[in-house]
């Protein structure tokens, strides 16, 4: 490989001199047809490989392997700059690394490294794969890059090292590209696929950029993390009837921790690119609508020194094109405002359309850059600067290392530290706003780098009170409103507002402590907690291994300790010891021996039947769910429309699954055949209804989260009432906040819970019950972080119920209970759910 790059290198130098790169292999030449040609796209295979060729032949383009995808594909990185540039690639990354921590260098020497720096742009094309656009554009784009000499592409090069992710989900790319070709000339063509274009989470991909529960993302880290860009432009596609191009500013309100400079700099870049644009006679191009700037899971660069340029183009029909009328555009877009100076009046669009708008924008991008780099790299500093100025209203985060759940709190913390957070740990015991704190204590300072990242996920969140009209509903956020992760994961955290002195050291890795286990005697078994995640991994794989278990439903005594009720029981076996050990290896588990029978009634449980419904709407929950249920080790197997509609389930399955849907007529109908082939229309139908309630009535379990308890309570006629459906926003409205809920800690779906847990509440039914338990109730005051309106209709009113169904049960949860995978404070409602809803109650 070496060697071939050093033959390219002499071979284009041998052809620098005869007067050009011809040998620079054209899109074209490669893929076969012109980018942005009607109804052709290339796939991910194709983009690699034009990567690939592109690399070979030109010394201002390196392409990198970051790691594997999901599915096991490529991601990749084009790295373009200027040749030169390029022979000091590592230099100039060192310059962004102290750049980006001004404790590292003097003001004189930052000031040098700012005279000589490169800016630093990351172009992110087609995170949503079906937005297909921008993947195309990256080819075009990074082929002038390589071959073009005029004076703007020069001083690009010379000024920028840009960072090229030509698509942020492969495995997408290559799922989207290949179901447009299967119904090219169809009535289907440039129609839905009916399954997600992410493995997992579909959709919700550029949902994770805090949490990084997903590869994409942490793969997406390394890259940000080793070069810190100062601008990042994410390139997406919206519906067809509004602007040709959203470019920021965004619409208030900013997450109140997210720099002012960086603000002004997304409304400078943004409209500089609208400008460019403009010039070159592109209309429709707006900014300041719709897209706000307060979630930090679609932001991580606004932490992070860099600003981030939201690009939305209006969609076609994925690569065939459409006409809109101009009557078909949203009102006010024939117009000329402010916000878009310059309006589209209608006609064809085209995939050549938006190819066409991404490659202005992303030039315009890297034409401010590389014109302004001294100003951005200054502006980079001071950001960085602000950030480790000791001066905070909140000094420091502590926390406790006795928690309930030390393993996810340790995930609360590898989350911080991937975001460049710095956690320090306390060697000796000390004092803080009055309160004493043991040696062991871990310690985030605010005056950080990144310190501001760590203060957005860790305080609670007020969003500003942003109404329509006054007095009228408030404005609705574009996305949810609470991030508060220690209570999404319930971990204790202190807050400390005046300065202190602690002898702590900076960690480095966190390393999870082993589990252990007390053996006595001749134990009957061995009795272990409830209250932790990794509690129920435990009790998966005990599971798995056919052993045998049982929580106890009360309270009992053994060998002068006392167990709570739901403490796990495992009977002594030939080969329980060996897994035992093997369990503590990794999980951060406490077994001890127990010598006689708990005297008290219990739940024997069976191993696990679990069938989680998949529906042909490409349900993001759906996809949530099953990555939730396989990293806590849950079997489960996956029930399509079909088996619905064949009935019997309780031949495969106890419990049935039904994850978030909006409404119950996305399950029952589904999909119509004139979106999707027959094959994927149609939903579970009425004879699925049926099949569900025989399934229960027989003594099978449903258990429905969120919205689709509207499933259970319309189809199954119970005895509950969702109180909030229907209901106007300006009398109830909680647009993705965390509320407060009070347990009923006799009921097994609580077992292991304290008294009241934080859950996360969006779009979410409230319950009235008149038949059945409730599990779970709101409080008089149940707001926690976020916004709430409406706080009323919740009081007393129920989040989880718990229904008796003939022999069976159904199960509602009252809210997104694994949401996005961030709540793992909650995830154990589900789990014990899973258990509960197949056993029984008897005796050990
Ligand atoms: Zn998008």
């Amino acid at each position: 490989m070496k060697r071939l790059k050093l033959l390219c290198l002499i071979l284009s130098l041998l052809l620098v001199v005869s007067g050009g790169f011809s040998q620079v292999p054209k899109p074209e030449d490669v893929l076969g047809f012109k980018i942005g040609t009607d109804r052709k796209v290339a796939d991910m295979s194709q983009i690699i490989d034009y990567f690939h060729k592109l690399d070979n032949a030109s010394d201002r383009v390196l392409v990198k392997d970051v790691g594997k995808t999901t599915e096991g594909n490529p991601f990749i990185v084009a790295i373009i700059t200027s040749e030169r540039n390029h022979k000091n690639l590592d230099k100039y990354r060192e310059y962004q690394q102290l750049l980006a921590d001004p404790r590292k260098i003097s003001e004189e020497d930052a000031q040098k490294k700012i005279a000589e720096g490169k800016s630093v742009v990351m172009i992110n094309c087609s995170i949503h794969a079906s937005e297909i656009g921008a993947a195309q554009m990256s080819m075009k784009l990074a082929y002038d890059l390589a071959t073009d000499s005029d004076p703007t592409t020069q001083r690009i090069l010379d000024n920028v090292i840009l960072l090229l992710v030509p698509m942020h989900n492969p495995d997408g790319i290559q799922m989207v590209v290949d179901w447009y070709k299967t119904n090219l000339g169809t009535k289907y063509e440039g129609g839905r696929m009916p399954w997600l274009y992410h493995k997992y989470v579909g959709h919700d991909n550029n949902r994770d950029w805090y949490m990084f529960t997903q590869v994409e993302s942490r793969l997406t880290l390394k890259v940000h993390n080793a070069w810190h860009p100062q601008v990042i432009v994410d390139m997406h596609q919206m519906g067809s009837n509004g602007a040709r191009l959203f470019v920021p500013p965004y619409v208030d309100p900013y997450e109140p921790n997210v720099d002012p400079i960086l603000r002004q700099q997304v409304a400078m870049m943004g409209t500089f690119i609208a400008t460019e644009l403009t010039a070159q006679g592109k209309g429709g191009v707006a900014h300041s609508i719709g897209y706000d700037a307060w979630t930090p899971a679609r932001a991580y660069h606004h932490y992070h020194g860099g600003i981030r340029i939201l690009t939305e183009a209006a969609s076609v029909k994925f690569a065939t094109p459409i006409t809109v009328k101009p009557e078909e555009l949203q009102p006010g877009m024939t117009e000329a405002s402010v916000k878009m100076p310059l309006p589209w009046m209608g006609g064809k669009w085209t995939l050549g359309d938006i190819v066409d708008y991404d490659y202005v924008a992303a030039k315009a991008a890297l034409t401010n850059a590389a014109g302004l780099r001294k100003n951005w790299l200054q502006n980079f500093y001071q950001v960085h600067k602000n950030a480790v100025d000791s001066e905070k209203t909140i000094y420091a985060f502590l926390i406790p290392d006795k928690q309930r759940d030390l393993s996810t709190t340790l995930k609360m913390m590898e989350v911080l530290m991937l975001g460049g957070v710095e956690i320090h740990r306390a060697v000796n015991p000390f004092s803080a706003d009055g309160r004493q704190y043991p040696a062991g204590t871990f310690i985030i300072f605010m005056a950080q780098p990144y310190g501001g990242f760590a203060k957005t996920l860790l305080e609670v969140q007020t969003y500003p009170e942003i109404r329509e009209t006054p007095g009228g509903p408030l404005k609705t956020p574009y996305d949810v409103v609470a991030h508060t992760l220690p209570l999404l994961m319930d971990v204790d955290v202190d807050m400390v507002v005046k300065p202190f002195n602690a002898e702590a050291k900076l960690m480095t890795d966190l390393e999870k402590p082993k589990g252990s286990i007390e053996r006595t005697g001749m134990p009957i078994g061995f009795v272990w907690g409830h209250a932790t995640n990794d509690d129920v991994v435990a009790l998966n794989r005990l599971m798995r291994n056919g052993h045998t278990i049982f929580w106890n439903g009360e309270p009992f005594d053994d060998l002068g300790k006392s167990y709570p009720v739901g403490s796990m029981v495992v009977l002594q076996k030939e080969g329980l010891d060996a897994d035992l050990e093997s369990i503590v290896q990794d999980l951060h588990v406490h077994f001890e021996a127990l010598k006689t029978k708990p005297a008290v009634k219990a739940f024997r449980l069976k191993p696990v039947r679990l069938g989680l419904y998949k529906s042909w709407t490409a349900s993001m929950d759906e996809g949530w769910t099953r990555w939730v249920l396989e990293q806590f080790e849950f079997p489960y197997i996956s029930v399509f429309d079909k088996d619905l509609r064949a009935g019997e389930l309780e031949k495969n399955i106890d419990v049935l699954l039904l994850p978030d849907f909006r409404s119950s007529k996305d399950i029952v109908e589904g999909l119509s055949d004139k979106d999707v082939p027959q094959e994927y229309a149609g939903g579970i139908g009425e004879v699925g209804v049926k099949n569900i309630k025989e399934f229960v009535r027989k003594g099978g379990t449903l258990i429905t989260l969120n919205s689709s308890a509207q499933f259970g309570i319309e189809h199954l006629h119970l005895g509950v009432q969702d109180s909030v459906a229907g209901k106007d926003r300006i009398d109830f409205f909680i647009p993705g906040s965390i509320l407060k809920v009070l347990n009923n800690s006799d009921h097994p779906i609580s077992y292991g819970f304290g008294r009241d847990t934080a859950i996360f509440f969006r779009r979410s039914p409230v319950f009235v019950v008149k038949e059945g338990i409730s599990v779970a109730r709101y409080p008089a005051h149940p707001f926690l972080s976020g916004w709430i309106n409406g706080k009323d209709l919740l009081v007393d009113k129920s989040a989880i119920v718990d229904v008796p169904y003939e022999k069976g049960r159904v199960i509602l949860f009252g809210f997104p209970v694994l949401y996005r995978g961030q709540s793992h404070g909650t995830f154990r409602y589900l789990f014990n759910a899973i258990y509960y809803g197949a056993s029984q109650f008897g005796k050990f």
